[in-house]
């Protein structure tokens, strides 16, 4: 096939340049990634080679060029990967990631290239760059160096045998945690089945089929031992299956993760020192807006004691529950979700089979517009056009009739689609080139139906992944490497945890949350009920986080600890941590830390987002007034539109004055009341 032939490779003249999804086949892609990747490494090459002096144009800005059309087909490829896939496009993926990470490592190791980087880098105050220029020039530089492009000689051929022993050491512990919840299961008899809600025992029964059992099972996936723990009035099953639950990976033989934890813990610091750094939290927490151990330890530690003195209260509330059982002795780590859920409801029932009817699809896809509309003067437009799949919608986003984005909402669950929910820019904005306006993608799993209604978890994934959508379409950078969505992980849930508040908003409950039937607006107490609901339990739940957030960053603070184990019981002792809390994550199977790099010694920024969501929506409270357009244009001036071209801690204060506080958040989670 001609690359004229190819769909991927021909110019695009749909409406707004969208991916000409009728005319593309599978058997397109292949050719169109080889293309894109030979393309991409002549560009490298004719960088790295220019026998011209290096110059921001001819080195920077050319090597964010240099993947034009490999960011086009790979932008309609991960899209389909994802949300409609099929076995062809699954052999491409096993395909394409290894030759995907070549190509980035050919880049950062070029040394002709990096030479010319570090190059400009030296010169840099002689430059005469604007400060996003000076921005992006800073983040090559340094992501160049953190991959170890400085290096030479046995320093570098070190760094090299480390990563690939972690990426080895990481795949074995996924693969060891795994094996262990696959072999462990629990037999029930019907009598152990009393007390169970139907959906728990349905959950068992089909777990028991699957493992060969003669009757229903535990077994110890989260979706159901989790349930187990919350309903099974039996307390010795609970215990066995609490202590089942908690061993994984610590259960000794082949698939034991406590040398393979103490091993990586000791390569990372030992990577961290190569590349100049102190230890290892300090080069993962450089390119964070916490920035440093110090910063995240404070944030942590000003949650724990207000929710560890949320928890005692309720432990107390529970053990009594307990007692009026006549269970004697202390309350125990498998008698908490337990005696919790029973409380709950009789505190907080809620039905929802009541309240569902007030969240259609549709409904929560016009307040999610709405509140757009009223906050950013956006306005939203059907448009007909070929997409990927017919379930998938589209709108035209423009402001005062300027285009500003393709919005493109996939909301059903289907087969072809994995998990989960998402947000997807099909294409970046950024100007470099031209002005590109952005195809932003939200991807969800709801449940079709007629109409199509959502439970309010559901209402709120949707308004969580607008708000990802929002920092893609309102994006205004000039290079594409720092547009939208592109800043630190500690700071990209921010837009999107943020926009859930405002379906919170009573006014936007009442107008959009109606009857799919009567079409009468959410009665007052029903949502009363509902949002009392949200922070139940908190206490437990942020006790349970803190912990393992906190163990995490111990670990990768200073010196790698020879027995991470004793290291993990050794801070909830110093916190004094309630006995009846287990730690969400045990380090043998704390796969967000050991399985990969991605949130070690990050596991804190789930938190880290709330306290600055929860502090940036009370601006607007503080402002009296939700949709106060001064505020809002001050939330797009420095943080929706500004991508990654400064320091988040920078664009923060812009917007807010100051950096955030814990107080919103306490608030927010209810635990400013027992502190
Ligand atoms: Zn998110």
């Amino acid at each position: 096939m001609t690359d004229a032939a190819n769909p991927l490779l021909a110019d695009w003249t749909t409406p707004f340049g969208l991916p000409p999804f009728a005319a593309i086949e599978d058997a397109h892609f292949a050719p169109a990634l080889d293309a894109a990747l030979e393309e991409g490494r002549a560009a490298i090459a004719a960088i790295a080679d220019n026998p011209e002096p290096p110059t921001f144009a001819n080195t920077i800005e050319a090597l964010e060029l240099a993947d034009r059309t490999l960011d086009r087909v790979a932008g309609v490829f991960f899209n389909l990967a994802g949300s409609d896939s099929n076995p062809a496009r699954e052999a491409l993926q096993r395909d394409y990631a290894p030759k995907f990470s070549a190509y980035a490592s050919e880049i950062v190791n070029n040394e002709a290239l990096f030479a010319r980087i570090a190059t400009l880098w030296e010169a840099r105050d002689s430059l005469g760059l604007t400060p996003e220029q000076m921005r992006v020039l800073h983040l090559t530089h340094r992501s160049f160096v953190r991959s170890g492009a400085a290096l030479q000689g046995e320093a570098r051929d070190r760094l090299t045998e480390v990563k690939s022993r972690l990426a080895v050491l990481g795949t074995s512990f996924t693969q060891n945690l795994l094996a262990d919840e696959r072999e462990w299961f629990m037999e029930l008899s019907e009598g152990d089945l009393e007390g169970l809600p139907d959906f728990v025992i349905d959950t068992a029964r089909a777990a028991g089929e699957e493992k060969g059992a003669k009757g229903p099972v535990v077994t110890l996936s989260r979706s159901l031992i989790v349930p187990f723990l919350q309903f099974s009035p039996r307390r010795d099953l609970r215990e066995t299956a609490w202590r089942a639950w908690t061993a994984r990976g610590a259960n000794g033989g082949a698939t034991d993760n406590r040398q393979i934890a103490a091993e990586v813990l000791k390569l990372r610091d030992e990577r961290a020192k190569l590349l100049g750094y102190a230890d290892f939290a300090a080069y993962k927490l450089e390119t964070e807006m916490a920035g440093g151990a110090d910063r995240v330890r404070d944030l942590l530690m000003a949650v724990w004691e207000p929710a560890k003195a949320s928890a005692e209260a309720d432990a107390r509330v529970l053990e009594e529950m307990m007692r009026e059982d006549g269970v004697n002795g202390p309350l125990e780590p498998w008698d908490w979700r337990y005696y919790a859920e029973r409380r709950r409801k009789a505190e907080h029932d809620l039905d929802e089979a009541e309240l569902k009817p007030f969240f259609q699809l549709e409904a929560m896809i016009d307040a999610a517009f709405d509140c757009a509309t009223r906050l950013f003067g956006l306005e939203f437009r059907p448009l007909e056009v070929d997409l990927y799949h017919p379930d998938a919608r589209a709108w035209e986003v423009t402001r005062e009739g300027r285009h500003m984005a393709v919005f493109i909402g996939d909301y059903f669950a289907r087969g072809s689609k994995r998990s989960g929910a998402w947000c997807s820019a099909m294409r970046s904005q950024k100007k470099l080139g031209g002005e590109t306006r952005p195809i932003v993608v939200n991807v969800c799993n709801f449940a079709k139906g007629n109409p199509a209604l959502l439970s309010y978890d559901d209402a709120r994934t949707l308004f969580h992944e607008f708000g990802h959508a929002l920092h893609q379409m309102l994006s205004d950078v000039t290079y594409g490497s720092i547009s939208g969505t592109s800043v630190a992980r500690d700071f990209v849930e921010l837009p999107s945890q943020l926009y859930e508040h405002w379906l919170e908003v009573p006014e936007v409950l009442k107008t959009h949350a109606r009857h799919a039937r009567t079409g009468e607006a959410i009665p007052q107490p029903l949502l009363d009920r509902l949002l009392a609901a949200q922070t139940y339990d908190m206490g437990f739940q942020t006790v349970e986080y803190v912990a393992s957030a906190l163990v995490d960053l111990d670990f990768h603070d200073g010196a790698a600890p020879d027995d991470p184990m004793a290291a993990q019981e050794a801070t909830p002792a110093r916190l004094g941590m309630p006995r009846a809390i287990g730690m969400r994550h045990a380090t043998p199977h704390f796969a967000h830390v050991f399985a990969g790099d991605g949130y070690s010694s990050g596991y804190y920024s789930y938190m880290w987002s709330e306290v600055m969501d929860a502090d940036a929506f009370a601006a607007f409270e503080e402002a009296g007034d939700p949709f106060d357009r001064d505020l809002a244009a001050k939330l797009e001036r420095h943080i929706l539109s500004a991508g990654g071209s400064e320091e988040a801690d920078a664009l923060y204060t812009a917007f807010r004055g100051r950096m955030p506080g814990v107080e919103a958040l306490l608030k927010g989670r209810g635990l400013d009341r027992a502190a």
